[in-house]
């Protein structure tokens, strides 16, 4: 085997290692090794071995610990140091010198330090960044046998370890998060549940009422002003099922996102004093006083949906006389400028009632929330309107809060909202149901009503012939078809939700068929999505049900001119 030169012997390992020749042209007359042409054998060995080596392997020798390293190594090192090699170890990680510094001295005193995934935090291009290296390092020895230096088999394992972080981090995230979930859900099967038990109790109770005074009625014998009166309770009664459904719609509206308003001028102060007109039989039966201070609203019109500010302002209005036996309700209002020509109007409505303490007061705008939970409460009422209200309130963009309450001294609650002015003409605010319905004569036209429930048909056969109808009754799409071809009717009631055909497939049968009269759909489906459905398909007006006889005859009347 002939001998062979110590740079041939680098050159050998491989053509396209740069650090063979960096390593060749380092000036290693200058360091503890001496040039390479005095390096022994065993050492060039070493080297061989270290420059072949795929894994980021580097050596350091001397006092001065100079780093001699391979290509695999140069990535470790992140561009920092592309002149590193030679140079102090320390030079090579400076800000991790400490942690650097103890390994180094570990195996310079014969020791070995092995590790994995440990942390070092070191600078990438001037930015600090957390970093991770698996590694082992052992002593170097030279010809005498004693140690040199340190070998080092480093990886950069920050890649997996901070997507194994992340794995971890996300687990823990969803499991987090599954909680969360199971919590909200059981929360809200507890929520359903406390629902259905108020539900249950609050529609049982007017229906209770309708039904004993209805037995009354078909069994005894009773005097005229006795049926009267019982009518009275059977009819205050359904309307508060009525008005605890609509309520559930509307709350069920907003939480579903589907609530609109529908905005029109409104002059606030009348819409007020209608209100507080409505309550002042009841509070002067109370023997309570109503004070209202409406100057700042006077002639005040705004852009706003005069429906829901009613609806707050009886619901407020309604539990300040309601919760007060004494004493007085009083009701001001100012108006304050907010931005262009947006007012913000804000009503204060103070009583000398019961009040409430505060922690009755802390849980108020939860649905079927009630101050005095208890059985024995003195005061009807759902619980539902103050979270009905406020939610309303931020639909106006405004708001419904407690400003002040005592207990046994009164409340005080604030609404108010936001609004554009106009000069336009209000509204009336009376609602057009409550116009008086017998002022022209329906005698003799002709309605077909469709409705396959025996007691609406009934219901609405009554209705309709008191005011001169002439009513021809059917229960089914089908024979309201073969109805239509033999006589002429001058209008249709249809109900949507039947057996068979059901109202829209009727429709179009009917329009396919060439009748041409109006067709108004007559339903319990009365969320303003249905009707905007009935709309869209053809019929040319939408009455829910239950049926109010002055809202159906009044619509009715706009059809048969
Ligand atoms: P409801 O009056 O139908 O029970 P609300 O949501 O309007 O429902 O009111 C919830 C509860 O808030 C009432 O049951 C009552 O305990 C309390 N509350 C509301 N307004 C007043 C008031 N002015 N004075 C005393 N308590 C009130």
């Amino acid at each position: 085997m002939g001998a062979k030169n110590r740079s041939t012997l680098f050159g050998e390992i491989t053509k396209s290692s740069q650090m063979v020749q960096r390593t060749l042209d380092f000036d290693w007359a200058s360091t503890e090794l001496g040039p390479i042409e005095s390096w022994d054998f065993g050492l060039i060995n070493s080297l061989r071995i270290l420059f072949n080596c795929p894994v980021g392997m580097y050596c350091t020798w001397g006092p001065e610990r100079r780093v001699l390293y391979n290509d695999a190594y140069v990535p470790i090192l992140k561009h920092r140091h592309p002149r590193a090699l030679g140079s102090p170890l320390h030079d090579v990680w400076p800000e991790v010198w400490d942690q650097v510094d103890e390994i180094a001295t570990t195996v310079e005193t014969g020791g070995t330090v092995l590790a994995a995934d440990v942390q070092f935090d070191i600078e990438v291009e001037g930015k600090p960044r957390e970093n991770y290296y698996t590694y082992g390092n052992s002593p170097l020895f030279n010809a005498k046998g004693e140690i040199a230096g340190m070998l080092c088999t480093i990886l950069d394992t920050t890649v997996s370890v901070i997507r194994n972080h992340t794995t971890e981090e996300n687990l823990a995230k969803t499991i987090r998060e599954l909680q969360a979930a199971k919590m909200t859900a059981e929360n809200a099967n507890l929520a359903k549940s406390a629902f259905l038990a108020n539900m249950s109790h609050e529609i049982r109770t007017p229906l209770g009422v309708i039904l004993g005074f209805s037995e009354i009625i078909g069994t005894q014998d009773l005097e005229a002003e006795e049926r009267e009166q019982y009518f009275e309770v059977i009819q205050r009664n359904g309307a508060s099922l009525t008005r605890i459904i609509d309520d559930i719609l509307d709350l069920s509206k907003i939480e579903a996102g589907k609530f609109e308003l529908e905005k029109s001028p409104v002059n606030i102060r009348s819409l007020t004093e209608e209100v507080l007109g409505m309550y002042s039989d009841q509070a002067a039966n109370k023997n309570i006083q109503i004070k209202s201070d409406l100057e700042e609203i006077k002639d005040l019109v705004v852009i706003s949906d005069s429906v829901r500010i009613r609806q707050i302002l009886l619901n407020l209005i309604g539990n300040a006389v309601k919760f007060t036996s004494t004493g007085s309700v009083s009701i001001f209002c100012r108006v304050s400028q907010r931005a262009d020509n947006q007012k913000e109007v804000t009503f204060q409505i103070e009583d000398t009632g019961i009040g409430m303490t505060q922690e009755q007061s802390d849980r108020l705008f939860q649905p079927f929330t009630q101050a005095d939970a208890t059985s024995t409460r003195r005061f009807g009422g759902t619980g539902l309107g103050l979270a009905l209200s406020k939610n309303l309130a931020h639909a106006l963009n405004g708001d419904v809060r407690i400003v002040n309450c005592v207990t046994g001294k009164g409340c005080i609650f604030e609404f108010s909202f936001q609004a554009e002015v106009t000069n336009a003409l209000p509204q009336p605010s009376t609602p057009q149901n409550e116009q008086n319905i017998t002022d022209t004569s329906l005698e003799g036209f002709k309605v077909l009503a469709v409705d396959d429930s025996p007691d609406n048909q009934e219901l609405i056969q009554t209705i309709l012939s008191h005011v001169g109808l002439d009513v021809t009754e059917v229960k089914s799409g089908e024979e309201a078809i073969k109805e239509v071809l033999q006589r002429n009717y001058d209008l249709v009631l249809m109900d949507i939700q039947m057996p068979g055909l059901d109202g829209f497939g009727t429709l179009s049968e009917l329009r396919s068929r060439g009748f041409k009269a109006p067709i108004i759909a007559l339903t319990a489906h009365a969320m303003k999505e249905d009707r905007d459905r009935a709309l869209a398909a053809g019929f040319a007006d939408h009455v829910t049900k239950p049926i109010n006889s002055h809202a159906l005859v009044q619509t009715i009347r706009s059809y048969l001119k």
